[in-house]
C-alpha cells in the first residue's frame, strides 16, 4: 500500500496515485505535481519574513556590524559617510525610499542606509 501519498488537495480523497511526475485523484480527476505543491509555501509569500542582503549577498540581521562600501552623500555634511566606515548594531526595517537599514553612524547619528551599499563586517 502506498500510504505515503498525500491527500487530494481538491477533494481530500486518499486514493490519489502517482502518474509519472504527477499525482492523480481518481475521485475528482484532479492532477497536481507533488514537488511544486511542497515548494510553494517555502517561498515565503505573505510570511512577513524578509531577507536583506548586503552588497555581496551576505544575509544581514539585526545587530550586525557592517562596513559602508561606497561614500554616501549626506545632506549638510561636506564629506558624507566615507567608504570603509564601520556601522555597529544595524536594525533592518521595512524599506523607506529603498533604505532598509536603520542605524547610528559615528559622527552622524541616526541614519537610514541601503543594504546594497554596505558589507557585513
Ligand atoms: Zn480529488
Amino acid at each position: 500500500m502506498a500510504d505515503s501519498l498525500p491527500l487530494c488537495p481538491e477533494c481530500s480523497s486518499e486514493h490519489a496515485y502517482e502518474m509519472g511526475a504527477l499525482l492523480v485523484c481518481p475521485m475528482c480527476g484532479h492532477e497536481w505535481s507533488p514537488s511544486s505543491e511542497a515548494a510553494e509555501p517555502a517561498d515565503g509569500e505573505g510570511e512577513g519574513e524578509r531577507v536583506v542582503k548586503d552588497a555581496v549577498g551576505n544575509v544581514l540581521a539585526d545587530g550586525d556590524t557592517v562596513v559602508v562600501t561606497t561614500t554616501i552623500k549626506v545632506k549638510g555634511s561636506p564629506q558624507g559617510i566615507k567608504a570603509g566606515t564601520k556601522v555597529r548594531g544595524i536594525r533592518l526595517i521595512d524599506p523607506v525610499n529603498g533604505h532598509d537599514i536603520d542605524c547610528k553612524v559615528d559622527g552622524f547619528g541616526a541614519m537610514l542606509l541601503k543594504s546594497s551599499l554596505v558589507k557585513k563586517a
